[in-house]
């Protein structure tokens, strides 16, 4: 469970304590979050070679999946809107949500390899 609410916090794999997204700029919802090279705490280097967070784009994926799943189920077959609203909000909630799923896609692929 502290596993869970540490990647959902982007915090460091190894100390637990740093933020892999620490900068201010990184408050802003639509700017790409600027990730740290290494953790403030323990100095842990998050990306390990070139290429590493290539793979949370897959994590990123998935989770744009549950979203949309989960705003099908919600809308549609529990609020019953209509299908045309229901494909609009399917498609407005992954852009308004990309800025979250790419933190947390980076922090889950990262704690992947590296969480305990
Ligand atoms: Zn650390």
């Amino acid at each position: 469970m502290n596993k869970i609410l540490n990647m959902l916090k982007c915090k460091c794999p190894n100390c637990k304590k740093g933020k892999i997204f620490s900068s201010k700029k990184n408050r802003l919802l639509f700017q790409l979050p600027k990730m740290d090279a290494n953790c403030a705490e323990c100095n842990f280097k998050f990306e390990k070679e070139p290429g590493f967070f290539f793979g949370a784009m897959f994590v990123s994926y998935a989770l744009i999946v549950a979203e949309v799943v989960a705003c099908v189920v919600l809308f549609k077959f529990l609020l019953d809107f209509s299908y045309l609203k229901v494909i609009i909000i399917t498609i407005v909630t992954p852009v308004l949500l990309s800025t979250i799923n790419f933190r947390i896609s980076r922090s889950i692929w990262i704690h992947m390899f590296y969480g305990d």
